[in-house]
């Protein structure tokens, strides 16, 4: 029997797992898969919390759900891996798993503690996250007796999962405080060390379009350095200062732990990994999927989605003796939730940035790019959906996984 080993059990390994049942010989293979926690989080889901369009209970399945009976689930936080003996040391029990293969998908997780200030007695008084359900349902509390006053979101550093996500908070605040009659009284300031609103400038100037009609204000380059929670600003490495009477960060993100332990990954803890093949360069028998690795495009459940696809297709010729194909192109697409029953679309790879249009029909869509749309919102609502039902059960889609410029407007 040869052993393929999926460390985390998230968006990502959980769909390895039931893409390779299906693909490898259970006569031959056996599949393994851990994680730490019994809980499967709809991370997406974590933005509607704040504002009650979400409970937790929305957002949280069982995760040994999702995972096909033929393939072992391991319950057990994850200790070492060790790459040169080609095996995996557990927390519980000190038990060992050997592997042939071994597939890294243990994610991206928040360090607010790596921010001086960020969480000390503050916290989650008039300092909140939404990037986990617990920070998510405390911002919600908080927001239900909020009284108004200037509320500064902030992103300590990228990369962070899903980078439109804060924007998407920015509108979805801006949307809550109308219908609960607060806006006149609620100043909303976005603080980001990028030089606009979005990474790609095309995308960054159209967003930052929307979030000047929508009277938010953007700080860009705002480096932070540390938070004074008794002065209640945030004060950046260039001395630059912002007052807050709500701060809402979306911390530092950091690979897991165990990558750092391992000595496997860079100063966040992401691994280094060939980009279009998602192989270790160090290890030939390492694959490193999605918000674990060190790639230049979108932490997100789409890039999951669409990295699986190509890493299932070149793993099964791996193991027939062909060369793996550079097929992974970084496709990522998101919604963009922007309030008020509207959303906005992008789809973009590591060279192509986001470009308006139509998708995923040519000119039809139903869902248009880089504009805001009611049918692109019913998307957002959909995802949840497709994501339990679809996405993690690794079935096939309807999009291709390399990026197409079919639809998309060049001027
Ligand atoms: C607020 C928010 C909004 C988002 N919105 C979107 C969106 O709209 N669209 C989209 O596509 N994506 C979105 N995302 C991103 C998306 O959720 C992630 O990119 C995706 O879940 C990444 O999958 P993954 O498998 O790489 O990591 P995860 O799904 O995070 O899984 C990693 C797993 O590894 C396990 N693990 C880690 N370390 C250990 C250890 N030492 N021992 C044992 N187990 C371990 C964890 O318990 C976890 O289950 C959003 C994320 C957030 C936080």
């Amino acid at each position: 029997m040869k052993n393929l080993l999926i460390l985390g059990g998230g968006t990502a390994g959980t769909m390895v797992a039931n893409r390779m049942t299906r693909l490898l010989d259970s006569n031959e293979w056996h599949i393994t898969i851990v994680d730490q926690h019994e809980t499967h989080y709809y991370q997406p889901g974590f933005l509607f919390i704040p504002f009650g369009m979400y409970s937790r209970n929305d957002v949280i399945k069982p995760r040994r759900d999702f995972i096909p009976p033929n393939v072992e689930m391991i319950m057990s936080p994850i200790e070492l891996i060790e790459p040169e003996h080609n095996r995996v040391r557990l927390s519980k029990d000190h038990r060992l798993l050997n592997y042939d293969f071994l597939v890294i998908a243990t994610g991206a997780q928040v360090h607010p503690e790596q921010t001086p200030g960020l969480k000390e007695h503050e916290w989650e008084k008039s300092i909140f996250e939404f990037y986990t359900a617990d920070g998510a349902v405390s911002l919600a509390k908080h927001l239900r007796t909020w009284q108004g006053g200037r509320m500064v979101v902030n992103v300590v550093e990228n990369p962070i999962k899903c980078p439109v996500a804060p924007l998407e908070f920015l509108m979805l605040a801006d949307w809550y405080f109308h219908e609960q009659g607060l806006r006149e009284r609620v100043e909303i300031v976005y603080a980001t060390p990028l030089p606009g609103a979005f990474t790609k400038p095309i995308a960054a100037f159209h967003l930052g379009n929307i979030l000047e009609r929508k009277g938010i204000k953007v700080i860009p380059e705002f480096l932070i350095e540390h938070v004074d929670p008794d002065a209640k600003k945030i004060v950046a490495f260039d001395e630059q200062e912002i007052d807050y009477d709500l701060l809402v960060s979306v911390p530092l993100n950091m690979g897991s732990e165990v990558i750092a332990r391992s000595g496997l990954g860079d100063d966040l803890n992401f691994v280094p990994v060939d980009k279009h093949t998602l192989v270790s360069p160090k290890h030939p028998n390492i694959f490193v999927l999605v918000d674990a690795a060190a790639l230049p495009t979108s932490k997100a459940g789409s890039v999951a989605h669409f990295a699986v696809e190509n890493f299932s297709e070149n793993f099964m010729r791996y193991i027939d003796g062909l060369e793996m194909l550079p097929s992974f192109d970084g496709h990522a697409n998101c919604f963009i939730e922007s309030g008020f029953g509207k959303g906005l679309l992008i789809d973009f790879n590591y060279d192509v940035e986001p470009l308006p249009g139509r998708y995923p029909l040519p000119g039809i869509g139903p869902f248009s790019l880089l504009q805001e749309s009611e049918m692109n919102h019913w998307g957002k609502m959909m995802f949840r959906w497709m994501y339990w039902n679809l996405l993690l059960k690794g079935e096939e889609l309807p999009l291709p996984a390399r990026m197409t410029m079919a639809g998309k407007w060049q001027s």
